[in-house]
């Protein structure tokens, strides 16, 4: 009994080493990819309902490292946080959507380009100016711009009023915010109430169980009816099947996003999925 016992505390640790290995070698190797601006960027369409039109594409990070192999987003994304490197892939993602924005305005589609990025984001006193500058040196219009934000915790009231202003410079030049993940956020509502948001975007988790469970029916149905009546666009994501697409269209949902559109890709499939 002592040695199983004692055996399974060796391999404990020997796992929490090999995480911590992992983060370290992967804070590493992204240092160097950033540097060499070696991630990749797909996007993903947003269609609206009513006319079947792409009116918007999310850029969504890739990574395959050499050394490391594919790291998704769902692992890089919190070690970047942590690390701060986060800001890093923030400027990359912003630079590169903006120039791809151009590129397809210039080609003469209409299309909105998406980055993500977290309400901590703007507390740094130079986001709202990284952005315009980076905005400025593409030659991309703001309005071509969505910024979609999310936050995992709770904001302090400093801290809020603060990013409401970095938030309402960017909106008076045309930026569009997006409220991600909406319903799962600690402060959904909160944010609802003093940030300049144009559209909802109801968490994937919602449409997942929308054909099983009537309470998440009647869940969707109020948030849509709730973005409405605010004036908000309303984006449902993660979309899969024509049944949950019709159901959310006889909710009101305007725009849906999900792998029954597309799933994220490059560039030129975008342009394939444009002409179509
Ligand atoms: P998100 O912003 O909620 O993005 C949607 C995620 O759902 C994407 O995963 C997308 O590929 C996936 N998805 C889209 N449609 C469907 C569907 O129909 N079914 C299913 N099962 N999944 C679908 P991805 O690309 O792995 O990204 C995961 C999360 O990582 C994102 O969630 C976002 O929070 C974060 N992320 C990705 N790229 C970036 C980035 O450039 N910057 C930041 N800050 N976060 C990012
Ligand atoms: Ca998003
Ligand atoms: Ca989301
Ligand atoms: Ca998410």
């Amino acid at each position: 009994v002592r040695e199983s016992g004692g055996d399974k505390i060796v391999s404990l640790s020997k796992a929490t080493h090999k995480a911590l290995n992992r983060k370290a070698l992967i804070e590493k190797r992204l240092l160097q990819a950033l540097d060499q601006k070696n991630l990749k960027v797909l996007y993903q369409p947003q269609v609206n309902i009513e006319s079947g039109k792409i009116t918007a594409v999310e850029a969504l990070v890739r990574w395959e490292d050499e050394v490391i192999g594919v790291v998704t987003p769902d692992e890089l994304i919190p070690i970047a946080e942590e690390t701060g490197l986060i800001n890093n892939i923030g400027s990359f993602m912003l630079e590169k959507a903006c120039e791809q924005a151009l590129i397809w305005k210039k080609a003469g589609f209409d299309l909105k380009v998406g980055i993500n990025s977290s309400v901590r984001e703007f507390r740094d006193k130079n986001m709202a100016k990284a952005v315009l500058d980076t905005l400025a040196k593409t030659g991309c219009p703001a309005s071509l711009l969505q910024i979609e934000i999310t936050e995992k915790f709770a904001l302090e009231a400093e801290a809020a009023t603060f990013i409401t202003q970095q938030m309402r410079k960017l909106e008076n030049e045309g930026i569009v915010f997006v409220l991600d993940d909406f319903g799962t956020g600690y402060g959904s509502f909160r944010y609802m109430q003093i940030l300049p948001i144009d559209t909802l975007k109801i968490d994937q988790t919602f449409t997942r169980s929308l054909m099983k469970s009537e309470k998440t029916q009647k869940l969707m149905l109020g948030m849509v009816q709730l973005g409405k009546s605010m004036d908000l666009n309303v984006v449902a994501e993660g979309v899969e099947t024509a049944e949950q697409a019709n159901l959310l269209k006889s909710f009101g949902c305007d725009t849906i996003q999900g792998y029954h559109i597309s799933k994220p890709v490059t560039p030129e499939e975008i342009e394939i999925l444009l002409v179509k």
